[in-house]
């Protein structure tokens, strides 16, 4: 057999504050981390669709000096151990730490990674030879949808119980979009 490029698997970006856990503004620990209901379940069977999982998340409480890139990376390997031992695996985890205006030093910078820019989705699709139009984006606010749009995401879901921002389409809960996906 020849050699041939192995294919590409899609994935769903998920932002993390508000799909996965509880919004409570600035979450920096594992006790103040609350998973929404049904977002483990609903995680493992987007794995079992054959999706790739990845966080995309702005976390500009660094920026700000609300808490540290080691507080979050300890939450993120938390979260990570935790979903393993569910039997979820999660592929990656990207943050952006900046802010234009509110961070402090270095972290005050107009970057391209933070959302509705889409650095991170780009930066994914990279790393893990993805393609967009085959991946799935989850956000809870406009700026989500705007950063899968600008990747070239080829669904888009939004988890409120108001309108969806143009293009995306809304969902009760992470789980209201297994069921749209294995029912397209
Ligand atoms: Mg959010
Ligand atoms: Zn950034």
């Amino acid at each position: 057999m020849g050699a041939s490029a192995p294919a590409r698997s899609p994935a769903v970006f998920l932002d993390r504050d508000g799909v996965i856990n509880v919004d409570r503004g600035y979450v920096s620990r594992w006790s103040d981390f609350e998973f929404l209901p049904g977002v483990v379940d609903a995680l493992g069977d987007l794995c079992e669709l054959g999706y790739q999982l990845i966080i995309v998340t702005n976390q500009s409480g660094i920026g700000r000096g609300y808490y540290t890139e080691g507080d979050f990376a300890l939450l993120s390997t938390q979260l990570i151990d935790h979903l393993k031992e569910a039997g979820v695996n999660l592929t990656a985890i990207y943050h952006c730490p900046h802010h234009p205006t509110e961070a402090q030093g270095g972290f005050r910078q107009v970057c391209a990674c933070r959302k509705p820019a889409p650095g991170m989705l780009l930066r994914g699709i990279e790393d893990w030879n993805l393609d967009p139009e085959r991946c799935v984006l989850v956000g809870d606010k406009p700026s989500d949808i705007a950063a899968g749009a600008a990747a070239g995401i080829g669904k888009l879901f939004q988890v409120t119980a108001g309108d969806p921002s143009p293009g995306a389409e809304a969902v009760p809960d992470l789980a209201g979009i297994v069921q749209l996906l294995r029912s397209p």
